[in-house]
């Protein structure tokens, strides 16, 4: 069970004013609050071990170091990665995807199919377009039902012995879908295709399992899980990792250089060129370590009675209409009011202290798939009360009076 009290008192964001009205903070699909244990292991390393890793002999590298490294060891523990070497460092998903669709450059050939569901995130779109550019390979797209569902049928159809890879999130930060990403994972490996699972919407709401799940990679932004901003992680299989080439070039994942010639590091190192963000780093492992003491499935649980009870209460709202009914889905509510403008909606929220996020989500196609301008979305976390439902519903009611 959650104690949303004493949780509440751990962020201190959460005690502020917006436009004079208490903070009702319903953006948690675009990034998450933070902690005061988290702020305080970010200070902590500012303050008395900031140093640069893996290179000095000097307590303070050194020191920064095993931390680092033992930040790694968490997320690896976490995920149940096999190895801690196949935990990259990231500035979060965008960074993680990219390593991985510049490595396939050099194993696609013309011709090669790439599939990617109809509900990805641009992140999770435009780097395999540009992918599909450089070699000839084909994008194919998973479609979806009205409700936001993947239609599953029509994926095992596109299947065949062409598709090198399938990309897929694993739940929707648009529509909250909850995708069944073991039998797309299946399923692809039956014709002998990698698969990625963008997970940076799912990782703050459900714990996977790397061995479990048998996936190929998969992706997390530290900001979304009570983290900070420009931190991330890239899980790949290690046969994966060893056969893509390095994404950047610079100090840390070499191993020689000479003009001649320069061999890479041994990983996860190849991966991570340059100085990373060794506080960010080390601050994820600590947002893991918080949120693990709460406890994922009290946190899905708590999570899903905010999203039941939300749903209830907007749907009383005339005119209100939610995008996204997945059977199978986590709490995120986007809707529209008919005849409103999101954006009118959203402006009239925030005037009353409520943030809620409006327009496309950075999920285009899904617009373009219901042929409207946007919506407006509101994102619950373990750390919102059934009393902010209630101020969100109050908002949404008044905001329609004053826009009708
Ligand atoms: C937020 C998000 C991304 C992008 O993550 P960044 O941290 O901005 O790189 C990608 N996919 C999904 C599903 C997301 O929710």
């Amino acid at each position: 069970m959650i104690d949303v009290t004493k949780i509440r008192k751990d962020f201190p964001i959460l005690k502020r004013e917006v436009n004079g009205k208490p903070l009702v903070y319903l953006d948690n699909a675009a990034t998450s609050q933070t902690p005061q244990q988290v702020i305080d292991v970010i200070v902590d390393y500012y303050q008395n071990y900031n140093a640069n890793i893996h290179r000095g002999v000097h307590a303070l590298s050194q020191e920064a170091t095993d931390k680092y490294e033992v930040a790694r060891q968490k997320i690896q523990k976490h995920f149940n990665a096999k190895n801690s070497y196949e935990i990259i460092f990231t500035s979060g998903t965008t960074h993680s995807i990219n390593i991985v669709a510049n490595g396939f450059t050099t194993l696609l050939e013309k011709g090669d199919e790439i599939l990617v569901s109809a509900m990805e995130h641009h992140s999770n779109i435009v780097p395999w377009q540009m992918l599909a550019e450089r070699t000839g390979a084909v994008l194919k797209v998973i479609p979806m039902n009205l409700e936001g569902e993947l239609k599953m049928d029509v994926y095992a159809e596109l299947l065949s012995n062409k598709t090198k890879l399938v990309f897929c999130n694993h739940i929707s930060n648009a529509l909250g879908t909850i995708n069944p990403i073991e039998i797309i994972i299946d399923k692809a490996h039956a014709v002998g295709a990698a698969v990625l699972i963008d997970g940076a919407q799912a990782a703050p709401h459900v714990k996977a399992d790397m061995q479990k799940l048998d996936v190929d990679f998969y992706t997390a932004s530290a900001h979304k899980m009570c983290g900070p901003t420009g931190e991330g992680m890239l899980y790949g299989k290690e046969e994966w990792l060893n056969k893509l080439p390095p994404y950047q070039g610079g100090g840390e994942m070499i191993a020689e250089v000479t003009f001649e010639k320069t061999t890479y590091a041994d990983l996860p190192h190849k991966f991570e060129a340059g100085t990373p963000n060794i506080c960010g780093g080390i601050a994820f492992g600590a947002a893991l370590d918080y949120m693990n003491a709460i406890g994922f499935e009290a946190i899905a649980a708590y999570e899903h009675e905010l999203l039941e009870y939300a749903t209830q209460e907007l749907l009383k709202i005339e005119g209100l209409k939610i995008y996204g009914t997945a059977k199978n889905k986590t709490s995120v509510i986007s809707f529209k009011i008919e005849g409103l403008h999101p954006y009118d909606i959203g402006s009239i929220l925030d005037k009353l202290g409520v943030a809620v996020r409006t327009g496309h989500h950075c999920a285009q196609p899904i617009m373009d798939f219901y042929k409207i301008p946007g919506t407006v979305r509101a994102s619950f976390s373990f750390y919102n009360t059934m009393d902010e439902v209630d101020a969100l519903v109050a908002a949404v009611v008044r905001a329609k009076g004053m826009l009708e």
